[in-house]
């Protein structure tokens, strides 16, 4: 999906109409990333990224676990369209691999959905 030329209709667009996919894979140490943009779909920039990171407490509130990815990001977002790359990719939950099931599992919201479609199957990852 291109958003050439129309940046602030999609910014202004009410947020249902917006497609977003929710992918879930494994808790890996690191992912295989999609050549292309996480917001647009291009090709990425040199050294671009976008840093996304989630958090949580376990239940004494005493110990965080925390993870971070980054994600390849084109020339063009990461120079004009802070406002969609904000909210391109979000963490909505995790679970650290435990010491007995030793699976943990991310799920990821995605705005772009080809991007979504692709990161899901190079990273074994489900529709959810
Ligand atoms: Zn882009």
């Amino acid at each position: 999906m291109r958003w050439r030329g129309g940046i602030s209709a999609a910014s202004e667009a009410p947020k249902e109409a917006r497609l977003a996919a929710r992918v879930k894979t494994h808790y890996f140490s690191s992912f295989n990333m999609p050549r292309s943009c996480v917001v647009c779909g291009n090709p990425p920039g040199q050294g671009m990224s976008w840093k996304v990171s989630g958090s949580k407490s376990n239940w004494s509130g005493k110990q965080t676990s925390t993870l971070s990815l980054e994600f390849p990001l084109c020339e063009e977002c990461h120079a004009v369209r802070r406002g969609l790359v904000h909210r391109c990719v979000r963490v909505s939950g995790f679970k650290t691999p435990g010491l007995f099931d030793k699976q943990g599992w991310i799920v990821f919201n995605f705005e772009n959905p080809s991007f979504a479609a692709e990161f899901s199957t190079m990273n074994l990852g489900v529709a959810v």
